[in-house]
């Protein structure tokens, strides 16, 4: 067995590097120690203990009984105290913690070693200061309340709810608001109805610490295959077999008293990324009680009512506090998330690990540590983390007379979020599922809301503060969050929630502004927000440092200048056949697919060509010398043709027309669409729609260069297999470029290139690329022909993949690494070999997934694609890490 990390005063047995042995909390109380910063003393069972515990049947066995009573021993000299005595009793917190930082998804339980028999001295020896008799009886009371219940939820298996159901009971009884105005009679009455509570369940809290201790490391070990924690795990991507190490700490006591207190504070504001220390407090309180919300807290500066500030009460500890903020922040060079407790006037730190921030001030922090020269330019880029931008496109609410406001809470984390009212998890699940997008509304949120908290668009409580679990949690999954909202009546039972004489049901859709903290009944207009200042200088710093470009699909006008507008580097990908959908063109390229070879079709043809043109030029004119890659008509005939049922429309005013269609309909119809006739092989059967795109293309092209704009024209052929079927075209393309060339005197530069789509084309990449200057990869169709899976079908059936864990992403969704990922790689080398100029790109939906983008980086890809609102997010990515392999 590998030995236990202990940490004490000035120094440890591990650090920071140690994260994955330590665990994530276990690593810092070691560093920090080392840094001399007030750690309650304690040590480390690394996570192999847990893995060991596993693999023994979940026991623990008696050499690591033997490990951990030693190590207590080391304690017990190192604190002067004897662990679960009765004279001068050391108590300890045992806590969870695997690498990852999983907040509040695994168990911890505090006061581990107290007793009905040293209770009281417990309190004694914390409060001899104050010499007071009634605060000692109290907080011994309020100490062994909150281990009963920790202990009896976490050990013994039963439902904390009962616990709060007992408290609420007694509560209501005596008027009282909050658990902390509880007297000591109130208290003894509620231990009593625990007491009641175990028997009922056949259950006992042992006396001797010893066994309260190993019962306890054995409920924290099981809580990390708890449900919670797993299904966190799987919507964060966080391998289910590291397993946790536990941390066991001597206890401190924010609850002895008025000059105790316990608090959350990050060393930057994460809403905002404001310099200043952000963070809340409550006196004479412990452990959870900030972050669950059971009390709105006061925050530590900033109150209205500045008296309430921290360093009123504690300014000795209110100035320590910010002065190891700064020393954390600069050693971690990342903003921090602390823990800390006041005991009787003396400041001690539970934990730090780098904070969860909204998108805002994740970029805000970034510039700023850059301009403090805290960070090189390069890690203020790699400390951006690009899912989140996506946040910073979120729309604002567009301000209007008529919004029935209904409250306001406390806003902390951004974005605005419209959707049905829920009060449940179970049903935000259900309902997500059926399409809906829901808002979950709840007292306070808890780690069971996790799968819930996932499924909704937006969070709203009725308690707890800008540290509180929901909120920490929302920021993380970069979802809409206003807590702390107190005007609500949340009655569960019935499903519905009351401000005022306002009544809101089950399915009643309200907004949400995590920005403002307004809760709005009904939906609102929302607008496209501007981007800060600091998101345009980040963005400028990763297209600086790029290791890929990033394009943009598109094939409107308007999307092409919002692409370019957020840095795109040209357009990617301009879908020709998109052009066709709009009401006019479609009936008249409809007509061409009815009679391709007929008479009327030319004089078609050639109505369509002149709007082909208009397009282009517009688009020319956009993206100016920029790049802009122009794919001809792809997908196969009958998607442009009306369904069967409308068919019957048609009918309805012309008999002729809607036979035509059904007769043409059935002659299109294919087994396997999308492995049948379309891509470059309706050019080889209908030339003549090739030929139009290519004149409209080369026109728009002669035109631009008159008007003064140099355009950077790319052409693009879909779904190539062969080299003859590309030389097929290309002469094509050619001839009548030539053509053009005469007629203007004008010469036409173009870059000729080729999707590769099916693995043929992978596999002879070297046979296609001496005679194209650019490949792209259609990774949508290219993942289809890999798998031989449908993409349009998948959907029925991948679910259950995902289920049973054969196979946990989707491969539509994240490029498949192994098998599409090694078929890109084999056709770019292949290509490269015979065509070392070769330009390679990405353009299907990949080109916009943060993970798959870092992958076609790796693999020496040089430019993505993908659609405008994804360009900034997949710009962050592509500056950061380090240089690719080839550019
Ligand atoms: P989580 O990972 O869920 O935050 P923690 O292990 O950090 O769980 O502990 C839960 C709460 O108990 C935190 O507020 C923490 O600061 C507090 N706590 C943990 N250990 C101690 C201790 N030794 N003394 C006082 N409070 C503690
Ligand atoms: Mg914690
Ligand atoms: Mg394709």
């Amino acid at each position: 067995m590998p030995k236990i990390f202990h940490f004490q005063q000035d120094n440890s047995d591990g650090g920071r590097a140690m994260i994955d042995t330590l665990g994530n909390k276990g690593a810092h109380l070691c560093e920090m120690s080392n840094m001399s910063i007030p750690v309650p003393p304690g040590f480390v069972v690394p996570v192999d203990y847990c893995l060991d515990f596993y693999q023994n049947n979940k026991t623990i066995v008696d050499s690591v009984k033997n490990d951990i009573r030693l190590a207590i021993k080391k304690l017990e000299n190192t604190t002067g105290k004897q662990f679960g005595g009765v004279e001068n009793p050391l108590l300890v917190s045992v806590r969870s913690g695997s690498r990852f930082s999983m907040p509040g998804m695994m168990d911890t339980v505090l006061n581990v070693g107290l007793t009905k028999e040293n209770m009281a001295s417990v309190a004694r020896s914390v409060t001899h200061q104050n010499n007071n008799a009634s605060i000692a009886e109290w907080f011994a009371l309020d100490l062994y309340r909150r281990f009963f219940e920790m202990y009896s939820s976490v050990v013994l298996g039963i439902s904390s709810y009962l616990f709060e159901e007992i408290v609420a009971s007694v509560r209501t009884l005596h008027n009282i608001n909050h658990s902390q105005d509880l007297s000591i009679p109130h208290l003894e009455q509620i231990i009593d109805l625990y007491s009641g509570l175990l028997k009922a369940n056949s259950v006992t809290i042992p006396s001797d610490p010893y066994e309260q201790l190993f019962a306890t490391l054995e409920g924290v070990f099981l809580s990390w295959t708890n449900r919670r924690a797993q299904i966190y795990r799987e919507i964060h991507n966080i391998p289910q077999n590291y397993g946790t190490a536990v941390n066991i700490q001597s206890m401190v006591f924010g609850n002895s008293g008025t000059n105790s207190a316990t608090g959350v504070v990050f060393s930057r504001n994460p809403m905002t990324g404001d310099k200043h220390p952000f963070g809340e407090y409550l006196i004479n309180a412990q452990g959870e009680d900030v972050v669950s919300g059971v009390k709105t807290p006061h925050h530590i500066w900033l109150n209205r009512d500045k008296t309430l500030d921290m360093s009123v009460k504690f300014g000795e500890c209110t100035n320590q506090l910010m002065d190891i903020l700064r020393r954390l922040e600069v050693h971690y060079k990342s903003v921090q998330d602390v823990e800390f407790t006041i005991e009787n006037g003396k400041l001690w730190i539970l934990q730090t690990r780098s904070a969860k921030k909204s998108a805002m001030a994740m970029v805000k922090i970034a510039c700023d540590m850059f301009t403090e020269g805290l960070l090189t330019k390069q890690e203020a880029i790699n400390s951006v983390d690009a899912t989140m931008i996506q946040a910073l496109l979120h729309p604002s609410i567009v301000s209007s007379e008529t919004y029935k406001k209904i409250a306001t809470g406390i806003p902390v984390s951004p974005g605005v979020a419209i959707g049905a009212v829920v009060f449940s998890a179970e049903r935000a699940e259900s309902m997500f599922k059926r399409g809906t997008s829901v808002i979950l509304v709840r007292e306070e949120t808890s780690p069971e809301d996790i799968s819930g908290m996932h499924a909704a668009v937006g969070i709203l409580t009725a308690k707890g503060g800008a540290t509180s679990h929901a909120a920490v949690v929302a920021r993380g999954m970069g979802k809409s969050c206003v807590s702390g909202c107190d005007l609500l009546m949340i009655d569960v039972v019935n499903k519905q929630m009351s401000v005022g004489e306002e009544i809101i049901r089950e399915g009643d859709v309200i907004s949400i502004d995590g920005n403002t903290g307004d809760v709005i009944l009904g939906s609102v207009d929302l607008s496209m927000p501007e981007f800060t200042s600091e998101l345009k200088t980040m963005i400028q710093w990763c297209l600086e440092e790029k290791k890929i470009a990033v394009r943009a699909n598109a094939e409107t006008a308007k999307d092409a200048s919002v692409a370019l507008d957020f840095g795109a580097n040209g357009i990617g990908l301009c879908r020709t056949e998109h052009m066709f959908f709009n009401q006019n063109r479609i009936h008249t390229f409809r007509r061409v697919i009815l009679h391709p070879d007929g008479a009327e079709s030319k004089d078609l043809l050639a109505l369509l060509e002149r709007e082909q043109y208009d397009d282009f030029v517009s688009l020319f004119q956009i993206a100016q010398s920029l790049p802009i890659n122009i794919r001809l008509l792809d997908p196969p005939l009958h998607e442009f043709l009306p369904s069967d049922n409308d068919v019957e429309f048609f009918a309805n005013f012309d008999q002729n027309l809607a036979n035509d269609i059904k007769y043409r309909l059935k002659q299109l119809k294919e087994t396997n669409p999308m492995l049948g006739h379309r891509g470059i092989r309706l050019g080889v059967t209908w030339p003549a729609i090739y030929e139009m795109q290519i004149r409209a293309i080369f026109q728009a092209y002669l035109y631009t260069i008159k008007s003064g704009i140099n355009p950077n024209l790319e052409i693009m052929l879909p779904l190539v297999n062969d080299e003859k079927e590309l030389l097929f075209f290309k002469d094509v393309i050619e001839s009548i470029k030539i053509k053009f060339e005469e007629e203007n005197s004008l010469k036409i530069q173009y870059k000729l290139g080729i999707m590769i789509e099916t693995p043929r084309a992978c596999i002879l990449a070297d046979k296609l690329s001496p005679h194209v200057d650019y490949f792209s990869f259609g990774t949508n169709d290219l993942t289809q022909a890999v798998w031989a899976l449908s993409r349009d079908d998948a959907v029925k059936f991948w679910p259950s993949y995902q289920m049973k864990k054969i196979i946990n992403f989707d491969p539509f969704v994240n490029i498949d690494v192994t098998g599409v990922g090694y078929m890109m790689s084999l056709a770019i080398s292949k290509g490269l070999q015979a065509n070392p100029k070769l330009i390679v790109g990405v353009c299907g939906e990949h080109g916009g997934d943060p993970k798959s983008i870092v992958f076609f980086k790796s693999i020496g890809v040089h430019y993505v694609s993908c659609s405008p609102y994804r360009i900034p997010a997949s710009i962050i990515i592509s500056g950061q890490g380090v240089a690719p392999k080839r550019l």
